[in-house]
């Protein structure tokens, strides 16, 4: 539709970014563009009912996730890299192509029930989502669904959110 054909002219294609071999999507120049940056929040909103929070990853799905919860008349919790919250948190780690990663968030924001929307730029291998879907159910959230502004199909992130509807704005091989 109009606003995915907005999304792929306005998202970057740069290669070999951050590493040799890897095809980074930089979505700057979607985010200076008001009218197109709007329209997919909207999009990126219209995917979920009533919410109650919407949980943004760090850093860019903090960007969108901010926009997406006030949309949607929901509150925001960051999930952040190890080490940014003063904490109590609770943490999640998960295997990256080398090494692992970290990420926490504050349970306290979440109260037992609570209808959560996860929001980020892009849906790579899938790592950084389902560890997130798992650190909010621990924390007893009621995971309602992921909403992408990019999915790279290629890479079967998907596969690793079964029973969950996950939607995106743009999907790519
Ligand atoms: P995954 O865990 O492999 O799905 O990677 C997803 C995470 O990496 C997200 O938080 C994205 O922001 C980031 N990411 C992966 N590939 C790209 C890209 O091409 N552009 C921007 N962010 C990316």
């Amino acid at each position: 539709d109009a606003v995915a054909r907005r999304v792929t002219e306005l998202v970057r294609l740069v290669p070999d970014y951050p590493q040799p071999g890897v095809l980074f999507r930089d979505i700057t120049p979607l985010l200076a563009d008001a009218r197109a940056f709007a329209d997919v929040v909207a999009a990126m909103a219209s995917v979920a009912g009533q919410v109650d929070l919407v949980a943004g990853m760090e850093a860019r799905g903090f960007l969108l996730a901010g926009p997406v919860a006030t949309a949607l008349g929901a509150g925001l919790v960051p999930v952040r890299k190890a080490g940014k919250l003063p904490g109590p948190t609770a943490s999640a780690t998960y295997a990256l192509e080398y090494g692992e990663a970290e990420i926490e968030i504050h349970p306290a924001t979440i109260t037992p029930g609570a209808r959560v929307l996860v929001v980020d730029d892009v849906l790579a291998t899938g790592g950084t989502a389902a560890a997130t879907v798992g650190l909010l159910r621990s924390c007893g959230a009621d995971v309602v669904g992921l909403s992408f502004l990019v999915e790279l199909a290629g890479l079967g992130g998907r596969a690793h959110l079964p029973g969950l509807s996950v939607d995106t704005v743009l999907t790519v091989d």
